[in-house]
């Protein structure tokens, strides 16, 4: 007999995550009670990835629900807030128990990791889709925006760029690479971390920010074009995984790659130039590489430049889902 909607929850998804004590009632009921720290602000996002869309079909089941919870997170570590509670929509054409049970391991190690309860969700079938709804929280007027930064900002990016995009495309057969250099690129596109604190340490520091999952030059106009600013780029300056470094030496096609790859999942952040310090500072603090790799300018539009001073053209963009030319 095919396991039940209610089997599905009791087995694999009731007691899988955080224990939260703010948690007064979480799955089994219509709808779950929270009691939200008094005085501080609800931060709530939500992001569906779809079969063969955001990750190929053969994707191991725990990377998609590493993966399903992960960009949720990178999306309030970018907001700077301290995540709490999710809930899971999950549409499934066939319930196969041992997909079930890597998926709900992946989803529920990182959950655990970062202290979020799942407090409900949705069960239907059809084809394969993953739609999951974190929420957290901060204290008022603390939230790291998109909108804030200004001309003479430092423009910083968390981690290295372009290894998800490497990854992706080995994934896809239309690169090779050594194993060990597979296998750590291949864990950048499927087990991105969340920056959590990080987001959380910038309040105050960051006049803007935002989290790179369409690649730095779309999600860095998405930062400049909220103050009708532009920005200018230092190629050498972009972080970039040794790994990254000698594949891009081997075929320089592969250069626009830590520019235009989504999926990394970093923080890109301005500050106004008296932080960048106390920035470094955090980078030790928390054993998180930041990078300074350019400047907001009053002039519209994106420039990076090479080392000898030449602008770069970078050709194509990050990704979009519904843009005119696709
Ligand atoms: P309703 O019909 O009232 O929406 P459901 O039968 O869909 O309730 O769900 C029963 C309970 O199980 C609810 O508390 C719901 O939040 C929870 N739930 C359903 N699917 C999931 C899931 N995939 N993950 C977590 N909780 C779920
Ligand atoms: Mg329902």
């Amino acid at each position: 007999m095919p396991i039940s909607e209610f089997d599905i929850i009791a087995r694999y998804f009731s007691q899988a995550t955080a224990a939260r004590d703010d948690v007064v009632l979480g799955i089994g009921d219509d709808a779950a009670l929270i009691d939200p720290p008094a005085g501080q602000q609800l931060a709530v996002a939500i992001d569906t990835l779809v079969a063969g869309v955001h990750f190929p079909l053969e994707t191991d089941p725990y990377d998609i629900g590493w993966k399903a919870l992960a960009v949720n997170l990178s999306d309030l570590a970018a907001m700077g807030a301290q995540p709490a509670w999710l809930t899971l929509s999950l549409t499934l054409e066939d319930p196969d128990e041992r997909w079930l049970t890597a998926f709900s391991r992946g989803l529920s190690e990182l959950a655990r990791q970062a202290g979020v309860q799942l407090v409900g969700g949705d069960t239907t079938r059809g084809p394969l889709t993953v739609t999951v709804q974190v929420a957290g929280y901060l204290p008022p007027g603390q939230a790291l925006m998109r909108q804030g930064a200004a001309p003479g900002d430092e423009i910083w990016v968390s981690g290295t760029l372009g290894d998800a995009a490497l990854g992706l495309r080995l994934v896809q057969g239309e690169l090779e690479a050594s194993h060990s250099a597979g296998e750590q690129l291949c864990q950048r596109l499927n087990r991105p971390q969340p920056r959590l604190p990080l987001g959380i340490a910038l309040r105050g520091i960051a006049s803007s920010c935002i989290d790179i999952s369409d690649g730095l030059l779309a999600d860095l106009e998405h930062l400049c074009t909220a103050v009708d600013c532009g920005a200018s780029l230092q190629y050498a300056d972009l972080p970039l995984s040794s790994t990254a470094r000698q594949l891009i030496e081997t075929d320089p096609g592969l250069g626009d790659l830590p520019l235009i790859g989504g999926d990394d999942y970093e923080l890109c952040f301005t500050a106004p130039a008296k932080w960048h310090g106390d920035i470094q500072a955090l980078a030790t603090q928390l054993v998180c590489p930041l990078t300074c790799i350019g400047r907001i300018e009053l002039e519209s539009g994106i420039r990076c430049f090479e080392q000898d001073g030449r602008p770069r053209s970078v050709t194509g963009q990050g990704y979009r889902h519904f843009s005119e030319s696709s």
